[in-house]
């Protein structure tokens, strides 16, 4: 693969980062991935949008302008022949000359790494045909979780917690209602309203969930934003998840009881195919 860093495009054996950088030492970093779907970026917009704001809650510069990335990202896609899959963004607070707690000065140069990964075609995901199984877990994150950034640590237990438990994803739990999953936005559908947890500092602000919802709205479906139990997502007559690379898919147990017929229902398969028609036309 031919992978970005710090201005140059390179093949990824000969990309190299310090030892000091503050991503590596200290999660010092923000992440966005963009997936592409027949050679085209989805949401590329809200993923640019989305970086600006981490970047800024964490007091550090936007290095590249958005046209600026949508160049590098398109020219990745195009080298390595995407056709599906995602590009990964990280950013990060660069490397000082010595380890330190404190912020490097202001004009050190920050890291800037991309690089594509090739994925089955995201909009055929077998998972999505048969529905995923998701175990629940205590939340135990910091409190900044609308900031992207790259401490994954917990959400990568969390995963591995789901796989011990023959489940394919965990969702998080705190003063008990359900904050996201590991890698994505988590929403219940009850009488036919899809109800999902408000924006705020408790969960990353999804794109796909942005997108996810205004196609709802838009086909006359009820959204309601407020937090919901474990119980609840249990009696529901549906549940999902959104995400960049899960675009919708459905969830079919909780903690080991059925949601609904225990297969994908209507409303989730409505929304992955409202999602999916309508990020292949806008995209990039
Ligand atoms: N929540 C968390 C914790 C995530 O890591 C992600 C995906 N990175 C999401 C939600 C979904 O966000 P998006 O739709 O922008 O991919």
């Amino acid at each position: 693969r031919t992978v970005y860093v710090n201005g140059e495009y390179l093949p990824e054996e000969d990309a190299k980062i310090s030892i000091f950088d503050r991503g590596f030492l200290m999660a010092d970093g923000v992440y966005e991935v963009t997936s592409v779907l027949d050679g085209k970026l989805v949401d590329f917009d809200g993923h640019v949008k989305r970086l600006a704001r981490s970047l800024n809650e964490l007091g550090m510069g936007e290095p590249l302008t958005a046209d600026e990335l949508l160049e590098i990202h398109r020219k990745l896609v195009a080298e390595n022949e995407v056709i599906n899959g995602g590009v990964y963004l990280q950013i990060t607070r660069g490397a000082p000359a010595d380890r330190d707690f404190a912020f490097p000065p202001e004009d050190t140069p920050q890291t800037v790494v991309l690089f594509t990964q090739n994925k089955p075609d995201l909009a055929e995901s077998p998972a999505a045909a048969r529905g995923i199984k998701v175990i629940s877990i205590e939340d135990i994150r910091w409190g900044r979780r609308d900031i992207k950034t790259v401490q994954l640590l917990y959400p990568s237990m969390g995963k591995m917690m789901a796989k011990a438990a023959g489940c394919d994803d965990a969702w998080m739990v705190e003063d008990g209602a359900v904050t996201e999953g590991t890698s994505n936005n988590a929403y219940i559908i009850k009488d036919g309203k899809i109800i999902t947890r408000q924006l705020s500092n408790d969960i990353l602000h999804g794109i796909t969930r942005a997108a996810v919802l205004e196609f709802a709205r838009e086909a006359q479906m009820k959204v309601e934003e407020r937090p919901f139990t474990i119980e609840e997502a249990q009696q529901a007559d549906e549940a999902f998840i959104t995400s960049a690379t899960t675009f919708v898919t459905p969830v079919v147990e909780i903690d080991g009881v059925t949601v609904g017929a225990g297969e994908p229902g209507p409303a989730a398969k409505r929304l992955r195919e409202l999602y999916i028609e309508g990020s292949r036309a806008a995209a990039v």
